[in-house]
């Protein structure tokens, strides 16, 4: 349970919490292969073991929580490498999520983002107009003159950071909250979910999300999409905002377990990641937040036990095949355990030859506001993935992120690689396609990338 007070009064209630986690450190420093911040900057202070090393001299008193050592605990892709291949076993996760909350309770989160997460967040028609403005800003930026977007943080070496188009027609605005199975598989009983997309599928990526209802509904699924559903609170969690988090948390718990559901969907794996495990240690033990929790499943993996095969089972699969590599979100494989499904996933549509990239769930470098505080780091960890997905061979990349997604598509252009990046529910859509078409559109997976979420970013 994370981030969590101990008794009132001490100075760092939540670093307190964990104080057993911290004294598990053997300072081993097994965590240093494989964590990107480290490998970027060669920094003790941004692996586990400074950063532990810094959360114990701050509670025992050796230093005060400093803007420097805040700004090193900001410093981390929350990517979760360090926790799976620490050999002690130390939860570096709660370490970190305790220290940010000592440092959002001490420091706060600046003026905007505080006034974000707790006056935007829990409006999504607020910030729907949020969006709109980013997506103008976002054009300006787009058609600007390189002299002067060089003046700008994004545009090192005079290329432009590839921006999503949030000018687009939102998701909750394009679907019904009761979307009817197409057919139901004979002798099996119908399956009614409920979709929780989240912010970035819902304003920057809504064909995405539409995808995902019509693959389940093909499937012979009932989608709901609840419209009370706000923001997972990921933006606030990972700035330590802890209460902001748990009024979203309670607020989403409350709409989907009003709902008589089989499960609740998401493909957005930060997005899944948060609703599925974080409000589980969030509120340790309640009955209500468990019963949400449990029904918590990816996109994919509901796919592949709907043996979805069967029904893109229609293409002969005789055009021309697509070399695709994937790229596993972090949160999607190590918080939530999904890795093997997206790719069976894959390997089963009739256009798709799927190959393996090296570092697959290497983590690309974006993790939501960390891409925007610390950009030259990202697109440093973001050069590897880039050279992995060209060395690969593969003609496009797919993911289950939305963030990943915009990372690996700014990545790819900053290096001067032309390879779309789609996400898997536009693959499963173009299988689709092609079985509704009997498999005579031998073009359809080429051409069908155009209309797809890559199409969906400004370059
Ligand atoms: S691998 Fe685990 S025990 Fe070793 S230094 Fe890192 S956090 Fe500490
Ligand atoms: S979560 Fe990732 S970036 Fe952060 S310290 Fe651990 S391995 Fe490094």
């Amino acid at each position: 349970m994370y981030p969590v007070r101990v008794v009132s009064g001490l100075k760092y209630e939540f670093l307190e919490a964990v104080r057993g986690e911290i004294d598990k450190c053997t300072k081993c420093a097994t965590c240093q292969a494989g964590c990107p911040t480290y490998e970027s900057s060669i920094s003790e202070t941004l692996v586990a073991r400074g950063k532990i090393r810094l959360a114990k001299g701050v509670l025992d008193g050796e230093t005060e929580l400093t803007d420097r050592i805040a700004n090193d605990f900001n410093q981390c892709l929350s990517c979760m490498n360090c926790q799976t291949s620490c050999p002690s076993g130390v939860a570096t996760m709660k370490i970190f999520s305790a220290a940010r909350a000592e440092i959002y309770e001490k420091k706060g989160a600046g003026p905007i983002a505080g006034f974000i997460f707790k006056h935007m967040l829990p409006h999504p028609g607020r910030l729907n107009i949020l969006a709109k403005l980013t997506g103008v800003s976002a054009l300006f930026y787009k058609y600007a003159p390189s002299w002067f977007a060089e003046l700008l943080p994004y545009s090192q070496g005079g290329v432009k950071r590839v921006t999503p188009d949030f000018l687009q027609r939102n998701l909750r605005s394009r679907v019904a909250e009761v979307n009817a199975p197409y057919a139901t598989p004979v002798g099996k009983p119908v399956r009614r979910v409920a979709f929780f997309s989240g912010c970035m599928t819902d304003m920057a990526f809504p064909q995405v999300g539409l995808k995902v209802i019509e693959g389940l509904r093909r499937a012979g699924v009932e989608v709901l999409f609840p419209k009370a559903q706000v923001c997972c609170g990921a933006p606030a969690y990972y700035n330590g905002d802890v209460n902001s988090t748990k009024e979203l948390a309670r607020k989403n718990i409350e709409t989907f377990n009003a709902l008589n559901v089989d499960a609740i969907v998401y493909s957005c794996a930060t997005c899944g990641s948060i609703v599925g495990e974080t409000y589980r240690q969030l509120f340790p033990g309640d009955p209500e937040v468990e019963k949400f929790c449990a029904k918590v499943v990816d996109y994919q993996k509901l796919l592949v036990e709907l043996s979805i095969e069967t029904i893109v089972g229609g293409a002969d699969g005789t055009g021309r095949k697509l070399k695709v590599t994937y790229h596993d979100p972090c949160h999607l494989k190590r918080a939530m355990g999904v890795s093997k499904e997206p790719r069976q996933l894959l390997k089963s549509l009739p256009h798709v030859e799927f190959v393996e990239m090296e570092g697959a769930d290497r983590c690309c470098g974006g993790s939501g506001t960390f891409g925007m505080k610390f950009y030259g780091m990202s697109m440093d960890i973001g050069k590897f993935k880039a050279d992995a997905i060209k060395n690969s061979g593969a003609d496009i990349v797919v993911t289950a992120c939305p963030s990943c997604q915009l990372q690996l598509a700014d990545s790819l252009h900053r290096n001067g690689y032309d390879i779309p990046v789609l996400h898997t529910a536009d693959l499963v859509d173009v299988a689709l396609s092609t079985s509704r078409d009997g498999g005579n559109n031998k073009d359809q997976p080429d051409s069908a990338i155009s209309n797809t979420s890559a199409a969906s970013a400004n370059r």
